[in-house]
């Protein structure tokens, strides 16, 4: 935990906050071919941060979700959250240029649940299934159900109760899972299948992070969560956050909290925890951070009528 002390609000930054090794591995490779010259274009979004998306496209790096909006000059890369296998066959049958960027944790998934369709069960032996816990409408999900024949995606302990009972269950995890969450739905599943095969498929990379929240949000008066709306891990920081400290705020840039409301709520605080999702770049926690630190003097600002200034970013 890293930990700053200026007037009077303390901050402190939660271990592991922002991008992890899957990002990171991902936008290295995309610096690479750009430097080389390479045209290139993504699969999907690369990560869920629309700064970087931005970042991207101002370098003539586009992306497209269909296989219509390919662009065939381009290299293609594959976004960290992968793409189901009949598309990826589809796309090498086009001898489209492909170069992979999915997350290798992403990938292990993938690999498992070829593993486990490559051993169907034997005749008269009952129903196996293949469980997929997560979100079912987000592209890692639906990508690792591409892998599968018929997979069946829970995402609550209610689907979970509603799930037929079989001889023999296979449970996989979305990667940015909330492991608690995890444990909750393998409990339920225990109790409907004759033999229960938990793959634990949450990436190191987003345990540590929420333990480091799970640590750090009851110690703090409130908690900043900093990441992509639409990215399921950083979701899943803001819900453990939230669990732990009722006063937790979930914002996609450090723009937001440039409000005379949001200043109310805090003044009385006098400490602050900040996490941020793994595709939020380094920069945009900075920014942060040094808002969070100068908070009391904008404040005061407010209070004396000069709040113009305080508002510039
Ligand atoms: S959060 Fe985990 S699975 Fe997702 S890109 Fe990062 S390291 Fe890979």
């Amino acid at each position: 935990m890293v930990y700053y002390w200026l007037i009077s609000m303390k901050v402190y930054i939660a271990d592991e906050a922002g991008f992890c090794f899957g990002v990171k591995k991902a936008l290295n490779l995309i610096a690479r071919l750009h430097e080389k010259k390479y045209n290139i274009q993504i699969y999907g979004q690369l990560i869920h941060n629309q700064s970087v998306l931005k970042n991207l496209q101002e370098k003539g790096i586009g992306y497209t979700d269909t296989l219509a909006g390919l662009d065939r000059g381009k290299k293609l890369v594959i976004r960290t959250h992968g793409i189901p296998r009949q598309t990826e066959e589809k796309l090498r049958k086009e001898k489209i240029d492909i170069v992979d960027a999915t997350c290798p944790f992403v990938k292990k998934i993938h690999r498992i649940i070829e593993k486990i369709e490559a051993h169907p069960a034997p005749t008269g032996s009952g129903r196996h299934c293949i469980v997929i816990v997560g979100d079912r409408d987000h592209p890692e999900v639906t990508a690792a159900a591409g892998y599968a024949r018929q997979p069946v995606v829970i995402n609550s302990s209610k689907e979970a109760e509603k799930l037929e009972a079989a001889e023999k269950i296979h449970v996989i995890a979305q990667t940015t899972l909330n492991s608690d969450f995890f444990e909750e739905i393998i409990a339920i599943l225990r109790k409907k299948a004759g033999k229960l095969e938990v793959y634990n498929t949450i990436c190191s990379a987003t345990k540590a992070r929420q333990e480091a929240i799970r640590r750090l949000a009851p110690q703090v008066d409130f908690v900043v969560v900093v990441g992509g709306k639409n990215s399921s891990n950083t979701r899943k920081l803001f819900e453990i956050a939230l669990e732990k400290n009722k006063n937790t705020f979930f914002i996609e840039s450090s723009r937001e909290l440039y409000s005379p409301g949001f200043i109310e709520k805090v003044s009385r605080f006098s400490s602050v925890g900040i996490t941020a999702g793994a595709s939020t770049p380094p920069q945009e926690i900075e920014k942060v951070k040094e808002y969070l630190i100068k908070i009391e003097n904008i404040a005061k600002e407010i209070k004396n009528g000069r709040t113009k200034r305080s508002f510039q970013h």
